[in-house]
């Protein structure tokens, strides 16, 4: 039998694969987590940013993230609306706001009638603001963070600190078991926080108000950090025809001078500061102090901080992401960044921190622009709306009255939230009226609304009639939380807003808004740039993986397998 030697052999050769797999299996795995978690948001910043002025970048900051961290170039939101609280709800928690409950940055409460946001609290009193400002706490976030799972998986040694200009931006990625999240009052100038993490601001928070951080940038000007013609050649003129601006104290021309059109720092000027860059500065060097007095990442125990820069959406916001003003801002908010991880760095070690970049939604084109683009921009009236929907519930039933008004002025106006309606379900019942008919009928008007794209009905949503494969239809049915949402979702056509205010916006479904950057950066995660379709609730899922703890509760997110070393 001439095989019998190489059957031998070859179980020879299983049997020594095996005890050699056994001896690696028997060596204690590397169990030592990170000191420290570290989440940098910037608010409003488009994946389009790192590659539209990446060679503009410094060394250490966002350039370091996209070289020695991994970096997913097909990053997308999955839900609308691509708001700030939806966006920061996702992040940490892993979950759309489907799940996490933060469906817009506001939205109406059924029961008090009232328009409410994501994280004001009437049951706890701010700490450090102003005595008529609004409370704020994550009671209404409904799914586990990151955070929340890290103190759970300690024994509460874990700390958990958020911080931003925004109080949605520092509470939500935090969590609802945080230490403290802390954002910046408009009232006071201080940096605030609320009696749902303590009685009492820390003896070190007070120090860094009483120093009167924001008051040292009154009368500052904003300047180019550059020369114009890098501007010039990227961002083109200062001060095109359609970058509006309606504030009586600024211009759309650099350089800004922030006053708030006062003479001392007061709420205007408060205000006015927040549209300038300068707000980032004030925040990176909260979070050096929050590192220090916090001691941050000093043990084995891994401390959360997350730190959200609201600047940048401001400014998008006033002058349009294609503006000098959103590239300075961008350019300056590296420069930040580059700061808050030489500072990790050097007290914490960046090899000790897993280090996570993302942003909350990106921005459209000012509609204008993109219509002088060849693009279909556009504004949409509500008040079209409403009237083209009035006509035809006039015509099919005894009154037009069926959809939640508020005053305003001395005119009741129809809610609209998020581009969610609200039906008065008292007078459909009153008279008789079918629910499932009415909404088709307002939906069928919505749709002859020159500029409405899709629309879609609680009920369609809520019996998962909507199609998976159709992007628009599953953004809807993610960001649709039905306790909270309205009860017909309507989305405007591409480059067109549904909104009267802003310069510019954000909240579609549409790449623009959803396409963010996420990149990963620290121990067990390869460098590189990752091609795979990723999305910011993979954040979450991937940090528990590389913590080796349960992740968050309504985490549906994907663990992000292809940058972990196994
Ligand atoms: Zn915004």
């Amino acid at each position: 039998m001439r095989r019998t030697p190489l059957v031998l052999l070859l179980i020879l050769s299983l049997f020594v694969g095996s005890v050699a797999q056994a001896q690696r299996r028997t060596q204690p795995p590397d169990t030592k987590r990170p000191k420290l978690v570290l989440l940098i948001v910037v608010d409003q910043f488009r994946y389009d940013y790192l590659e539209r002025f990446g060679d503009l970048f410094g060394a250490n900051g966002l350039k370091r993230l996209m070289r020695d961290g991994a970096s997913w170039t097909q990053s997308n939101y999955d839900h609308m609306p691509t708001y700030t609280a939806p966006g920061h709800g996702t992040m940490m928690t892993g979950a759309y706001p489907a799940e996490s409950g933060i469906i817009g940055n506001e939205w109406l409460d059924r029961a008090s009638g009232k328009r409410i946001t994501s994280v004001t609290d009437d049951t706890v009193k701010t700490l450090g603001g102003g005595p008529s400002e609004a409370a704020a706490s994550p009671s209404r976030l409904m799914a586990s963070t990151v955070g929340d799972e890290l103190r759970l998986a300690t024994n509460d040694r874990s700390k958990v600190i958020g911080i931003s200009v925004k109080d949605r931006s520092a509470i939500l990625p935090a969590g609802r078991h945080a230490n403290a999240a802390y954002w910046f009052s408009t009232v006071t100038g201080n940096m605030v926080s609320s009696t749902y993490y303590f009685n009492q601001l820390p003896a070190w928070v007070t120090t860094f108000n009483a120093t009167r951080p924001a008051d040292k940038y009154f009368g500052a000007k904003w300047e180019r950090l550059l020369p114009e013609s890098e501007y010039l050649r990227r961002a083109g003129p200062d001060s095109p025809s359609y970058e509006v601006v309606t504030s009586t104290s600024d211009t759309n021309a650099f350089p800004h001078t922030i006053t708030g059109g006062s003479t001392s720092p007061n709420t205007n000027f408060y205000w006015a500061l927040d549209y300038s860059p300068f707000t980032n500065e004030m925040l990176e060097s909260f979070a050096q102090q929050a590192i220090v007095n916090e001691q941050l990442g000093q043990d084995d125990d891994t401390d959360v901080l997350t730190v959200s820069f609201s600047a940048n959406d401001y400014v998008g916001h006033r002058y349009g992401p294609y503006s000098q003003e959103a590239m300075d801002v961008a350019l300056r908010v590296d420069r930040e960044i580059a700061k808050l991880l030489d500072f990790v760095d050097a007290r914490v070690g960046l090899s000790n921190t897993l280090v996570a970049f993302t942003a909350d939604h990106g921005v459209s084109p000012i509609p204008e622009h993109a219509a002088a683009m060849g693009l279909p921009g556009g504004r949409i009236k509500a008040a079209d709306l409403f009237s083209t929907i009035g006509v035809a519930l006039k015509a099919r039933y005894k009154s037009d009255d069926y959809l939640l008004r508020f005053k305003e002025a001395n005119a009741m106006r129809e809610w609209l939230i998020n581009s969610n309606l609200y039906f008065d379900y008292d007078a459909l019942r009153r008279d008789g009226v079918n629910v499932e008919e009415f909404s088709n009928v307002v939906c069928a008007a919505a749709l002859t609304v020159p500029g409405i794209a899709r629309c879609f009905t609680r009920s369609q949503l809520m019996r998962g009639a909507t199609s998976v494969t159709d992007p628009i239809e599953r953004r809807a049915l993610h960001g649709f939380y039905p306790a909270r949402s309205g009860d017909v979702v309507v989305v405007p056509e591409p480059f067109k807003y549904l909104a009267d205010t802003l310069t510019a916006t954000h909240g579609s479904p549409y790449s623009y808004d959803t396409h963010v950057p996420t990149i990963i950066m620290g121990p067990g995660v390869n460098a590189g740039r990752y091609l795979e379709a990723a999305t910011p609730a993979d954040i979450a899922p991937t940090l528990s993986a590389l913590l080796r703890i349960t992740a968050p509760s309504n985490s549906t997110g994907r663990v992000l397998v292809e940058a972990l070393r196994k």
